[in-house]
């Protein structure tokens, strides 16, 4: 038996990236994985490599549709998840005195908002021993110059993952940040205009970090897994930096 044998899971943003790989450890590890994103080609590409352990659902985490299709899922999976991945979210860049309101309210709504919406969701289907981790990221106590609005959402998480897990102790639920370093995904290459660009990105961040690299997706599976099983019983509010050192050292 593996720690998620006969579970379902929901992993929004399981498209790509850290979420993906997340996913694809749920399934190795005998999970059945309810996976959404915004992109259909993307989640079909997620359907054919995992065929039946997966149910892909399309959608935008601010949607309230897209949060409805997630609740049918789960009721069609038999109403019981073990684990709720609440992953999805980005960001782009503005400098201070270039943050627009749109720039605030679609960051905001998709890292806070969506989080929100995934957890509301999922809330009637969490039972004793079941566990909610989120997709924080380490610049939450970090100054991060033109990326502040990001960075507030993802400290507005952290708060979040404090109060929902003492809300829910009696309900036997817990509830935990991962937050990652930098991570060579789609997502944190796609923050860049070109592929020159993002390569100077992604130099200038490894350098920054005290083990002197980008972390992979995988790594960060490693840490939502523990959070997500009984391996992490007595972890709760917790936010696990798994940032090569660069929020610590
Ligand atoms: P990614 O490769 O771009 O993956 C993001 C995933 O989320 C995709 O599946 C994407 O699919 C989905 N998504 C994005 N916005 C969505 C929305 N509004 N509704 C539904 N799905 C949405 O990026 P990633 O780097 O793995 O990022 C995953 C999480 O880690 C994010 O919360 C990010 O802030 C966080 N994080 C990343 C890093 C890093 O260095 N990579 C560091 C710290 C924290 P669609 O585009 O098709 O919707």
């Amino acid at each position: 038996m593996n720690d998620f044998t006969d579970t379902t899971a929901l992993v929004t943003g399981g498209s790509s990236g850290i979420g993906l790989a997340v996913v694809r450890r749920l399934v190795a590890e005998g999970a059945h994985v309810i996976v959404t994103g915004r992109r259909q080609s993307a989640l079909d590409a997620v359907g054919t490599e995992l065929g039946d352990a997966v149910t892909t659902v399309q959608g935008d985490v601010t949607d309230p549709a897209a949060i409805e299709r997630i609740v049918d899922a789960v009721r069609a999976r038999g109403g019981s998840l073990g684990l709720v991945f609440a992953n999805a979210g980005g960001g782009s860049f503005a400098a201070l005195g270039d943050i627009t309101w749109e720039h605030f309210t679609d960051t905001f709504n998709a890292n806070v908002g969506g989080v929100i919406n995934t957890v509301q969701a999922a809330l009637p289907f969490l039972g004793r021993g079941s566990a909610i981790v989120l997709t924080g990221s380490n610049i939450d106590v970090k100054a991060s110059p033109a990326f502040s609005v990001y960075a507030a959402t993802k400290a507005a998480v952290r708060s979040l993952a404090r109060s929902w897990a003492a809300e829910l102790v009696d309900a036997g639920v817990r509830v935990n940040v991962v937050a990652p370093g930098p991570i060579g995904t789609p997502g944190l290459s796609g923050l860049a205009d070109t592929p020159e660009d993002a390569g100077s990105l992604l130099d200038g961040l490894a350098a920054g970090v005290p083990l002197g690299r980008l972390g992979t997706e995988d790594e960060i599976a490693d840490a939502v897994l523990f959070l997500g099983s009984p391996r992490s019983s007595y972890v709760t509010g917790a936010v696990l930096y798994v940032d090569g050192g660069a929020s610590q050292v």
